[in-house]
């Protein structure tokens, strides 16, 4: 019934009926809380070489952070337009404003290319665990980089987060990207220095072609985003510096006070990765859910059928066509789905014309402009209060409701503007 559903592009919503109490689901997985604080003790460590690779960063003393922000004028607009009431106060994690490359993809991207420059500089001998990583700046480090390749396939803005970082570091960086990747990341990866491989395809055949010619180079690292768990630890880190913010802005997280995450998805590593440190940070008393276009709903398809990576959006039909350009993905990441069964709430689509519109209505009601996929979360406030599947996470004026912004300040103002007129003649229809 729900396949048959989102074969005719129907907006869907899924309860996920497998997911387990924490402490049951946590038993059988093979990351843990270990990892996460592993991965955020690796990113401390850049730190120093980020204030000075970045001067961005150094206000935030090299620590690639995003804002938390109550969007209250954007909860009236959005319980007005859906004719409900919003319970509980609206947050936005606004990680569209991320240095360095303006998306989520600031997390796992830069980390996994991080924790490989890592490697090699320690296996070299030329580092020490302990050293002051801002050496990582010399020449004579950019040389020995420059030895190593890193090779990508993205929608877009990995391969931006990738190409940044690789180039920064001096490696050799080769990104594919697929047919959705926007003109104006590949000539601003170009303009970097970085190889574009660019494919009539989409996102599965763009990571398929870098994969097999990363495969012949024992000097390549290939950045797996459908498979690698560096990605996801990467993400993961987020949910420690959540909690902090949190606890700055007074907010509680507890039995009482549940905390709602709305998190757009593509192959699944970057929301995925957010939703396992949170619960690793918050247990039971935090809900995740994914958020999908309804052209690419690939992960609630994995998950609802139970067949997560055997199955594509295009074996039933879909056309994995949509504006949310970083969304496109017609198969969800292989381990994502599994390794997340136990601990998601459940997922829901939209349609791309309602993101469109959100996406006006955020510029209008807070002076925030994302891209469209960023806009995608941001419905599931309204759902948990509307859909008999997802009710049961609304209607507590408790609840903390996280909306995750993971693109958009990067995007060219003209075609901001484009978006923007789009969501506003849409509103007025
Ligand atoms: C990549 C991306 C996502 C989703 O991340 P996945 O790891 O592909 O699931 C969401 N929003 C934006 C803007 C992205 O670029």
């Amino acid at each position: 019934m729900l396949v048959d559903k989102m074969k005719r592009l129907e907006e869907v919503c899924w309860r996920n009926t497998r997911q387990l109490p924490f402490d049951e689901g946590i038993r059988n997985c093979v990351l843990s809380m270990d990892d996460v604080l592993d991965a955020s003790a690796r990113l401390e460590r850049f730190a120093p070489y980020f204030c000075l690779a970045f001067p961005e960063t150094s206000d935030n003393c090299g620590i690639i952070e995003s804002p938390l922000r109550e969007i209250a004028s954007m909860k009236s607009a959005l319980s007005r337009d859906g004719e409900t009431e919003i319970c509980g106060r609206l947050l936005i994690k606004l990680d569209s404003h991320l240095p360095i490359s303006g998306s989520i993809k600031a997390r796992g991207g830069i980390y996994e290319v991080l924790k490989t420059a890592e490697d090699i500089a320690l296996q070299s001998g030329m580092l020490k665990i302990t050293d002051d990583y801002g050496i990582l700046m010399s020449e004579k480090f950019r040389k020995l980089f420059s030895e190593y390749s890193i090779a990508v396939g993205s929608t877009g803005n990995l391969g931006l987060s990738i190409g940044m970082m690789s180039a920064k570091l001096g490696f050799k960086v080769t990104v594919h990207m697929s047919s959705d990747a926007k003109q104006w990341k590949k000539d601003m990866l170009r303009s970097k220095g970085v190889t574009v491989v660019e494919y009539e395809s989409d996102y599965s055949e763009a990571v398929k072609q870098g994969r097999k010619m990363a495969e012949n180079d024992p000097k390549c690292h290939f950045v797996d985003d459908e498979n690698s768990k560096t990605l996801f630890m990467g993400y993961s880190v987020a949910a420690l510096r959540v909690k902090k913010q949190l606890l700055e802005m007074g907010i509680k997280v507890d039995k009482e006070h549940p905390l709602n995450v709305y998190l757009p998805c593509g192959v699944g590593g970057g929301p995925g990765g957010v939703a396992f440190g949170l619960k690793q940070v918050y247990g039971d008393d935090v809900n995740c859910f994914f958020a999908e276009p309804t052209h690419s709903p690939c992960m609630i398809l994995g998950m609802s059928t139970g067949k997560h990576s055997d199955i594509s959006v295009q074996d039933i039909g879909i056309d994995n066509k949509t504006a949310a350009d970083g969304l496109a993905v017609g198969r969800a990441s292989g381990f994502v789905g599994k390794a997340m069964e136990p601990f998601m709430s459940g997922c829901y689509t939209l349609s791309d014309e309602r993101m469109y519109k959100m996406l006006s209505m955020l510029a209008d009601s807070e002076g925030i402009y994302l891209e469209p996929s960023a806009l995608a979360g941001m419905y599931g406030p309204v759902l948990v209060e509307k859909d008999a599947e997802l009710k049961c996470f609304g209607g507590n004026s408790n609840t903390t409701h996280i909306v995750w912004a993971t693109g958009g300040s990067m995007v060219p103002k003209e075609e901001m503007e484009k978006y923007y007129s789009i969501g506003k003649n849409l509103a007025i229809k």
